[in-house]
């Protein structure tokens, strides 16, 4: 199969090294031209482990090529997709879906011989109709389908979802698209990845219905975890005992600062604004994305407390700044908010983090950045985990106390057992454990 894939993001580049891998001829096309440039060179312009490995094994096998020609890459292409950013809309939440027709714009205009466009990228429903209404404008006279293959591989573990995933959603009902995604995925459904076939909207609205319901979760068990803290109860033995039962599940049951990152936040928005505009309101939905909002400046009064109700002058040392561990990913981070609020209340932030600095420095002007966890915890009034990177689960505290001004941990990942802790002297505050000292 000759593949052609459409944003050499996060998910293009990601899906489009697997691709290849598999066997499949693969070019992926992005506008940017250095990041093309230094994809060409080897150098990946994003943090996702086992990517770099896998794209100069491919790359060497030729199988795989970067180009910012697109008419070029999809002229004889048998499939393309849509990989492009879907970020919210400025102003009103909605799926900013400019970057998608712009591409099926360009698409149509070069595409040659029965071709099946697939949107990848998150789209709201009804977009793969535009879509198509869009290739059909621009050229009346293409043999070509539409198809709604939503993507669900998480950064920091990319490659190992999409190569194993719990299953592969097409949104299909033309029977030479549905053949041509089959003989696509061929190479995962012999792993027994199951293919689940269903109409292009159930498919655009299964990935939001998916995020939605995993952001409802994270919510659910971080207001558990307030209750807690009221009530003296522990949030993480709350979880595991409803974790056990199977209708429930144990994952995303892990309570912590609000969730972030590219995706729960602008997927759980524009599926509320979808669903208004049908007057058809999720309020469970609109109740997760506001409890969420006012979780992270809530984690920044949380430091504030443990410093005595005051943080003016005092620094703050913040271990992890990426809305999760092993990716650079710094979009809407909870970071950005807790950082934001102790500095409107007077704080001085020192932060460190694995993979995320580069990009957070132009995010965060007034942060100064350090080398590792034990060099920003010098003469700080508190140490806050907000992200939980392997190498922040076993510090050495015997070395950490002497360090620091005051031996407070904020451990908003719950990484380590408060007794512990509290054994080596400091004070330790972590999400929906009881506060004893
Ligand atoms: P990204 O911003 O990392 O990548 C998008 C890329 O598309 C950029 O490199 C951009 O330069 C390129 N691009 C934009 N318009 C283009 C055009 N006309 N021609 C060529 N290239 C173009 O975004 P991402 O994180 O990879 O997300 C892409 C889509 O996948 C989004 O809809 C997102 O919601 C969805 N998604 C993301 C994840 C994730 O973990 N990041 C997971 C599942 C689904």
């Amino acid at each position: 199969m000759r593949i052609t894939m459409i944003g050499a993001g996060y998910v293009g580049l990601v899906s489009g090294v697997c691709f290849a891998d598999f066997g499949h001829d693969v070019t992926c096309v992005d506008n940017i031209e250095s990041k093309v440039e230094s994809l060409r060179q080897g150098v990946i312009p994003i943090f996702e482990p086992g990517l770099e490995d896998l794209v100069r094994a491919n790359r060497k096998g030729g199988r795989l090529h970067f180009t910012t020609d697109l008419a070029g890459a999809v002229s004889n292409a048998d499939v393309v997709f849509i990989a492009v950013g879907t970020p919210s809309r400025r102003g009103d939440g909605h799926a900013d879906l400019s970057y998608v027709y712009a591409a099926a714009r360009d698409i149509a205009k070069a595409m040659t011989g029965f071709t099946v466009v697939v949107t990848k990228s998150t789209v709201p429903v009804g977009t793969g109709d535009e879509v198509e209404r869009i290739i059909r404008e621009e050229r009346p006279d293409a043999d070509f389908a539409v198809v709604s293959n939503p993507e669900f591989l998480r950064e920091g573990a990319a490659i190992a979802d999409f190569k194993r995933p719990d299953r592969i959603v097409i949104g299909s009902q033309d029977e030479r698209a549905s053949e041509v995604m089959r003989e696509v995925y061929r190479p995962l459904y012999l792993n027994a990845a199951p293919l689940f076939f269903c109409d292009r909207r159930t498919s655009e609205l299964i990935k939001y219905a998916g995020n939605a319901f995993l952001a409802m979760k994270i919510t659910f068990i971080n207001e558990m975890a307030d209750l807690c803290e009221k009530v003296g109860a522990d949030v993480q033995k709350v979880a595991k005992g409803i974790g056990m039962d199977k209708r429930i599940g144990d994952k995303f049951l892990h309570a912590g600062p609000g969730y972030g990152g590219s995706c729960f936040p602008k997927d759980t928005m524009a599926l509320v604004k979808t669903a208004q505009d049908h007057d058809s309101p999720i309020r469970l939905i609109e109740t997760t994305v506001a409890v969420n909002d006012t979780r992270k400046r809530a984690m920044a009064r949380k430091v504030i407390a443990a410093c005595g109700g005051s943080v003016r002058d005092k620094k703050i040392a913040l271990l992890g700044l990426t809305f999760k561990p092993n990716t650079d990913d710094m979009r809407d981070a909870p970071s950005l908010s807790i950082v934001q609020a102790l500095q409107d209340n007077g704080a001085n932030i020192h932060a460190y983090d694995p993979e995320g600095m580069d990009v957070a420095k132009d995010m965060m002007p007034d942060v100064t950045f350090g080398a590792d966890a034990y060099s920003i915890a010098e003469g700080a009034d508190v140490l806050v985990l907000v992200t939980e990177w392997d190498a922040f689960r076993a510090l050495d505290l015997r070395r950490l106390k002497p360090l620091m001004a005051q031996p407070v941990l904020v451990d908003l990942r719950n990484v380590y057992p408060p007794d512990e802790v509290r054994r080596h002297g400091f004070v330790y505050h972590g999400i929906g454990r009881r506060e004893i000292s």
